[in-house]
């Protein structure tokens, strides 16, 4: 590992909090520099939530939902008293259903098992259910001012252009984290690990990092180096696997046949289309008549594209319609066109491409 040695981690540690106290973003979830030193104190549930919703998407998308999960569900036992449908509904667009699963047992323990209050260390938090190795010491930093090391993307790729460590993502993970660890401590924990944050998303981008204004760029040896966009380093990935599937939209008058989608797995526990087995070789006509979840005039409606974290999927989709009143299988959540907008948006691409209904 690159040695930090020669950084005065002191005057960096001050030159980029005096950076957040002037930059600090703006953002819903947070408490300002400014309303923490008057003495305001950050809810750590809504520290939690915003944390569990940004792993996986940005700021502005993120944003809506947290506005209207915290007006639907102000406090922690008011989200663990949600049906889980409810919850899944609220969660479509931001992907990744087993988070919002895991939201909710978290917010069902911190309830049920702490009395609606989270537990103030990493350790505590690290053993509710869902919660992860970052997510514990996010919310121990930002609700708790606990000296946690909170590392992400932004804060692995501002200590490999820092330190300019040479060894590529993803072996050189634990080396950013040690990295990451010697420089933080007890003073103003939580603004620390939001100074970060912010300095990863604003200045220190992975395209074009705007060293002119970085309150770090005087300890910064990729910046020296003359090349800092060039870290992190990175091994070369392999391909996204592709996997093919079919998707069927039985209509019957105003109505798009659902089916609700086993509670484990991708897209657990959500409304969405019957599709067949999604799998590594593409469907040929005959098979995907085959597959279809029920005998009718199916017709071809071409394909989407869809990619999740692991795969790739292309999507063939197959459209018929049923007369009033015709009988079919009674798994069928029968949904007004209209209600479709709620949908995982693989789903969603697909009821579009079979009759642009939406
Ligand atoms: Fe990032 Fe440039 Fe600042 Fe270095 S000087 S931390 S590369 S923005």
């Amino acid at each position: 590992m690159k040695a930090s040695v020669s950084v005065d981690r002191a005057a960096l540690r001050s030159s980029l909090l005096a950076w957040y106290d002037r930059q600090a973003r703006s953002l819903a979830w947070r408490v300002s520099p400014a309303d923490r030193r008057e003495g305001v104190r950050p809810d750590p549930y809504r520290v939690w939530l915003s944390e569990v919703m940004l792993q996986q998407t940005t700021v502005p998308h993120a944003t809506p939902y947290f506005l209207s999960f915290t007006q639907r569900w102000p406090t922690v036992s008011d989200l663990a008293a949600v049906e889980d449908g409810d919850l899944m509904a609220a969660w479509a667009g931001l992907g990744y259903y087993a988070r919002a699963r895991n939201l909710l047992a978290c917010a069902r323990a911190v309830a049920g098992q702490h009395g609606g209050v989270f537990p103030d260390t990493e350790e505590g938090l690290r053993n509710l259910p869902g919660v992860g190795a970052y997510t514990a010491a996010a919310v121990a930093a930002i609700a708790f001012d606990r000296p946690a090391n909170v590392v992400d993307g932004n804060v692995e790729r501002v200590m490999s252009r820092l330190f300019a460590v040479e060894t590529p993502l993803p072996d050189a993970k634990p080396d950013l984290k040690a990295l990451a660890g010697e420089l933080v401590t007890e003073e103003r924990a939580g603004d620390w690990a939001q100074a970060l944050m912010d300095l990863g998303a604003t200045v220190c981008k992975p395209k074009g990092p705007l060293c002119d204004l970085c309150p770090v760029s005087t300890w910064c040896e990729a910046f020296r180096g003359g090349a800092p966009e060039t870290y992190p380093r990175k091994a070369r990935k392999a391909d996204r696997p592709r996997r093919h599937g079919v998707a069927y939209v039985l209509t019957r008058g105003d109505a798009v046949a659902l089916v609700r989608r086993p509670p484990k797995g991708l897209l657990g526990g959500m409304l969405g289309l019957p599709t067949s087995d999604w799998r590594a070789t593409p469907y040929d006509d005959a098979e995907a008549r085959e597959a279809a979840p029920f005998a009718a005039d199916w017709r071809d409606r071409g394909a989407v594209e869809h990619v999740f974290t692991h795969f790739s999927l292309t999507l063939r989709v197959f459209a018929a319609s049923l007369d009033e009143g015709a009988e079919a299988p009674a798994a069928f959540v029968w949904t007004a066109r209209l209600g479709l907008s709620a949908l995982p948006s693989v789903f969603l691409k697909a009821a579009r491409a079979a009759e642009r209904m939406l």
